[in-house]
């Protein structure tokens, strides 16, 4: 197969074949001469040509992989991205005693679900799309957690106006509309409605904004996911909705800018173990 949409393909064929014969990628390497049967042909070249077309390996899969745990994905919902996992550190770090977590546009719920399975907390998770909190709601169900998650469907926060938390944590769309990718790059795949930040991808961030005060305990912890060349302006509009609070910048994998955090002045280095911000 050749390397035309992404130069993982090779690597990406391999889990393919994996998949279709229920072995790990050690045993195909080594069993090159291994049979495999016309149901399994079939079964692999229709995962290839999906693949080759530029669909993200998580969705013919059918899962991805989250701190250390496997989430349903399919095509209405974001595939969970590594970096997201250094904002669930975050909020594993800050909660001690049962907490009230807020998990906003939830997705395939992999922030709200493995919060849950980590820790004590009670969460509530939103999102707009009915069809993304079904997914949500099996992954809560496969972790062990649909006691302890609670699913709400509407925009942002509207769902649960009225509640506090002690963490409210997001990773709201946040590509610039103009730099929203076209096929056949993986991404395009995935939901407009999960990616598309606006002109400037903060305009979903900036109708959130209002609402924080109201959302966040005094000596709660927001966290919020977005793209590099916006975390300054990010971090300045979450200053202006939560003055009392200190605002740090977090660095993804790659050493790049990726999630502001806000948190009151008392946590900060008392009781937080900061993953280092
Ligand atoms: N990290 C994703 C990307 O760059 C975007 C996720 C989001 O918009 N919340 O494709």
């Amino acid at each position: 197969m050749s390397s035309q949409t992404n130069p993982s393909a090779r690597n990406d064929v391999a889990v393919l074949l994996a998949r279709v014969l229920g072995r790990n990628r050690a045993w195909i390497l080594a069993h090159g001469e291994a049979i495999v049967s016309e149901e399994e042909a079939a079964t692999f070249m229709s995962y290839c040509e999906r693949r080759r077309t530029g669909e993200p390996i998580a969705y013919i899969l059918g899962d991805a992989g989250f701190y250390g745990r496997d989430f349903l994905v399919n095509e209405h919902v974001l595939v969970p991205r590594p970096e997201t996992e250094q904002l669930v550190d975050e909020t594993i770090a800050f909660i001690r005693a049962p907490m009230r977590v807020l998990d906003l546009g939830t997705g395939c719920g992999a922030i709200g679900c493995t919060i849950a399975a980590e820790t004590d907390a009670g969460v509530d998770a939103t999102d707009s799309s009915g069809d993304a909190l079904d997914v949500a709601r099996e992954n809560a169900r496969r972790h062990g957690v649909l006691d302890r998650v609670l699913f709400h469907k509407g925009d942002l926060a509207e769902p649960v106006k009225g509640n506090r938390y002690d963490v409210v944590i997001a990773n709201l769309p946040y590509v610039p509309t103009s730099r929203l990718k076209k096929r056949p790059d993986p991404t395009s795949f995935e939901p407009r409605e999960a990616l598309d930040g606006g002109p400037d991808g903060l305009a979903v961030y900036r109708k959130l904004m209002p609402s924080l005060p109201r959302l966040i305990n005094e000596d709660g912890l927001v966290l919020m996911e977005a793209a590099p060349p916006t975390i300054e302006e990010l971090a300045a509009m979450l200053q202006a909705a939560l003055p009392t609070f200190v605002i740090a910048v977090g660095n993804d994998y790659s050493g790049l800018p990726r999630y502001v955090k806000a948190i009151d002045r008392r946590s900060e280095g008392a009781t937080y173990r900061s993953s280092g911000v």
